[in-house]
């Protein structure tokens, strides 16, 4: 192994080591390799790792990788789009996405249902809530997701299956905890409300904060930076 393999190969398995220690059901617990900051050559050098879930936040680039792939003969990878999802380009990855974490507007989810549906497919989606409350971040704003449900629940091609956030970017646990706490109690809530227990994904937790995600219910981690380490 090359250097820049046996890092890759070493960081995973550290994060595989704290999803076991810090997960209160680690074998729900998915690992999304976020890719944003990498090219081919490094995801492959990920994939030989037994991690195939990538994770993008550019429309156009996660299609021109997948397509990269796809051309190189690997079909196994699951594709996540993670990142702010603008109307105009869902077109280029409602063929092939897994899932999409960032629903945070009906038009968008509108798009994407109208999307799926000419593929002849369902797409799984994540509605992606603004729980801290910050001017900077993505997201719906709660009350704007509450006026909006019956609707997204009326979309046929898209299947809601969980909530997603980021945590403010700080150095103060206390607050972090309690962003993934409240999503955590969000997904309850609206499970007895509203989706009759679909809702069983809670994606949160990043390079900085996955471990308490993980010991607040995270079911799905996206982690870039400690990867390539
Ligand atoms: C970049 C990104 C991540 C990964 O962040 P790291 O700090 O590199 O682990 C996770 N989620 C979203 C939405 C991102 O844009």
């Amino acid at each position: 192994m090359d250097l820049i393999e046996e890092n890759i190969a070493h960081n995973i398995s550290e994060i595989k080591n704290d999803i076991k220690n810090h997960s209160i059901y680690p074998d729900k617990v998915k690992l999304i390799a976020v890719t944003k900051y990498v090219g081919l050559d490094t995801m492959k050098e990920v994939l030989k790792t037994g991690t195939n879930v990538f994770g993008e936040n550019r429309a156009q680039l996660i299609k021109d990788k997948h397509d990269s792939f796809i051309a190189d003969g690997i079909n196994n990878i699951e594709w996540h789009f993670i990142g702010n999802l603008q109307k105009n380009k869902v077109k280029y990855i409602a063929d092939f996405i897994t899932m999409i974490h960032s629903v945070n507007k009906l038009s968008l989810a509108q798009e994407i249902d109208k999307r799926a549906a000419q593929n002849n497919r369902t797409i799984d989606v994540l509605l992606e809530i603004n729980v801290a409350g910050e001017e900077s971040k993505e997201g719906y704003q709660y009350d704007e997701l509450l006026k909006d449900i019956p609707q997204l629940l009326e979309l046929k091609n898209i299947n809601i299956i969980g909530l997603m956030t980021m945590a403010p970017n700080s150095s103060d646990e206390t607050l972090v905890r309690d962003v993934f706490i409240k999503l955590r109690a969000i997904k309850e809530d609206f499970n007895k409300k509203y989706f009759h227990g679909k809702l069983t994904e809670l994606s949160m937790g990043m390079t900085n904060d996955y471990k308490i995600a993980l010991e607040e219910g995270a079911t799905i981690i996206r982690v870039g930076r400690k990867i390539y380490n």
